[in-house]
C-alpha cells in the first residue's frame, strides 16, 4: 500500500485573525516552491486549519523520502506526517486499515486470526512497543465516540500484532493517531518541521553575502522569521577569481532552497578597493572597506524595497567584529542591520552549517576580496571619529565610485 497523502502541522501561536490566512496562503506558497524540484506530480490544499499535499500520478511516481525532505525546509512547519487517507467508513473497516498502515510504518507482520496466543508465547512482551490510539472525531455525525474508536483500533492493534504492542496511554513509544473529518487519516509518526514563519510574511532583508562560512547561515536565521531574502556579493576581479564567485552563486542557491528565490547582485569592489589601499591608513583597510559595503548593499535594499541589511558577524570573531568595529561598520547605513549569529560560538555557526548544508560549499578555498587588501595589524578598536576622517581623503572620487558600483552590478536570478 502506498501512502499518498501528506499531512503539515505548522505553529499556530501568534496567527489568529485576519494574519491567519495570510499565514497559510504564504506556506501553501512556500510547500509550491518546495516540491517543484520534487519528482512527481503534487495538489497542495488547505483545509479547515490543516495543509495537505496529495502525490498524483503512480504509485511510483513518487519517492515519500524525498517529499518528506523537501518540506523539511519548508519553514513555517512544525510537523510533517505521511498519512493514510481513506473514505468515512465503519469502524471495523478504520482499525483494519490502522492495522495495515502499523504494518508498513514499522515493518510488522499481522498474525493470521486466531494465532495470538501461539506468538504471545514465542516473543515475550516486554519487548513490545508501547502505544496509545488517539482519535479525533471533527465530524461529529459519525456514529461512535472517540473513546470507542480508540478502544477499538487498539484492540485490533493487540490482536494483530501479538506480543508486538502493548498499550501504555502514559508515556506511549507510538502514537497512533485517527481522525474523523470529510474523510479519515490515519497516522502515527510526526516527523519534525524546521519551525518558523513562512517566507513571505515578515518582509524582505539583504543579505551581505560573502563565500564563508557565516553569512549564508545568517541568511538562512532571517528567512527563518519569515523574509525574503535578497543578496548582495562584492567581488574583485581579477585579485578573485570568476570561481571564487560561483561559489557564492552556489551557496546562494543553497540557502534559496529554503528561502525561495534570491536575486543576487554581484558588484565590482575592485577600485573602490584599491582607492581605500591608496589614500587611507592600511590597519584600516577593511573598517573602511566594511562601511562602503554597507553604503552599497543598502542602496539595493532600497531598490528591491527590503527594510534591512543581514550580515553574518559575531562579537569578537575577527578584528573587524570588535564591539567598536561593529559601532563603525553599523553607523555606515541608515537602516537597521541584523545579526542574527551576533553572539554565537564559531562551532555553533559550523553545526548550523553543516545542518542547513552549506558547510563543504563554504570551505571550498576560494580567495576573498577581503582577505586581499587585508593589513597585518588592523585595528581593533577603532574610533568612528578617525574612521571618518581617513574617509575624507577619498571624497573627491569615492560618490562617483560608488555610482559605478551600483550601476555596473550584475543581477543574477536565483531559485
Ligand atoms: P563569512 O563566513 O560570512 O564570510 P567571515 O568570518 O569571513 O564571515 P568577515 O569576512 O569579517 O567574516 O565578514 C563579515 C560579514 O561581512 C560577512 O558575514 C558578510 O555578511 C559580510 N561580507 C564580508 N565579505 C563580503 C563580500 N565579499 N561580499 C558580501 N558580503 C561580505
Ligand atoms: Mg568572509
Amino acid at each position: 500500500m502506498v501512502f499518498r497523502t501528506f499531512l503539515l502541522k505548522y505553529g499556530e501561536i501568534g496567527i489568529k485573525g485576519k494574519n491567519r490566512g495570510q499565514f497559510e496562503d504564504a506556506l501553501v506558497a512556500q510547500v509550491r516552491y518546495a516540491l517543484e524540484k520534487v519528482e512527481g506530480e503534487f495538489e497542495v490544499s488547505k483545509e479547515q486549519g490543516r495543509i495537505y499535499v496529495n502525490a498524483l500520478g503512480a504509485e511510483d511516481s513518487f519517492d515519500a523520502e524525498e517529499v518528506i525532505q523537501a518540506l523539511q525546509r519548508v519553514f513555517g512547519l512544525v510537523g510533517i506526517c505521511q498519512v493514510l487517507k481513506m473514505p468515512v467508513s465503519d469502524p471495523e473497516r478504520i482499525a483494519e486499515n490502522a492495522v495495515s498502515f502499523m504494518a508498513q510504518t514499522y515493518h510488522m507482520t499481522p498474525a493470521p486470526e486466531g494465532a495470538e496466543a501461539e506468538v504471545k508465547m514465542a516473543s515475550p512482551e516486554e519487548d513490545a512497543m508501547t502505544f496509545k490510539v488517539h482519535t479525533r472525531r471533527a465530524n461529529k455525525q459519525y456514529p461512535m465516540s472517540s473513546m470507542d474508536v480508540d478502544a477499538l483500533v487498539g484492540e485490533r492493534l493487540l490482536s494483530a500484532f501479538p506480543g508486538r504492542m502493548k498499550v501504555d496511554v502514559h508515556h506511549p513509544e507510538v502514537m497512533v493517531y485517527v481522525e474523523i473529518r470529510e474523510e479519515v487519516y490515519i497516522y502515527s509518526r510526526i516527523i519534525p518541521g524546521p519551525g518558523g514563519m513562512p517566507v513571505g510574511t515578515n518582509g524582505r532583508a539583504q543579505l551581505l553575502l560573502s563565500g564563508g562560512i557565516d553569512s549564508p547561515v545568517a541568511g538562512w536565521m532571517i528567512a527563518k522569521r519569515g523574509v525574503i531574502l535578497d543578496a548582495t556579493y562584492f567581488h574583485a576581479p581579477p585579485y578573485t577569481s570568476e570561481r571564487a564567485k560561483q561559489k557564492v552563486v552556489d551557496l546562494a542557491k543553497l540557502v534559496a532552497r529554503y528561502s525561495g528565490p534570491i536575486r543576487l547582485h554581484v558588484v565590482n569592489f575592485t577600485d573602490i578597493q584599491l582607492a581605500i589601499y591608496d589614500k587611507c591608513p592600511h590597519d584600516e583597510l577593511t573598517i573602511i572597506m566594511r562601511r562602503y559595503m554597507m553604503k552599497i548593499a543598502e542602496r539595493f535594499a532600497q531598490q528591491d524595497g527590503s527594510m534591512g541589511l543581514i550580515t553574518g558577524e559575531s562579537i569578537g570573531q575577527v578584528a573587524s567584529q570588535t564591539i567598536q568595529s561593529l559601532v563603525c561598520t553599523d553607523d555606515a547605513a541608515s537602516m537597521p542591520v541584523f545579526r542574527p549569529l551576533i553572539g554565537f560560538d564559531k562551532q555553533d555557526i559550523i553545526d548550523l552549517s553543516l545542518k542547513i548544508g552549506t558547510y563543504d560549499t563554504s570551505i571550498q578555498p576560494f580567495e576573498d576580496c577581503c582577505t586581499i587588501f587585508v593589513a597585518k595589524h588592523p585595528v581593533t578598536k577603532p574610533r568612528l571619529d578617525i574612521i571618518k576622517r581617513s574617509e575624507e581623503k577619498l571624497k573627491d572620487i569615492i560618490d562617483d565610485m560608488l555610482e559605478t558600483a551600483v550601476n555596473s552590478a550584475e543581477t543574477i536570478r536565483i531559485s
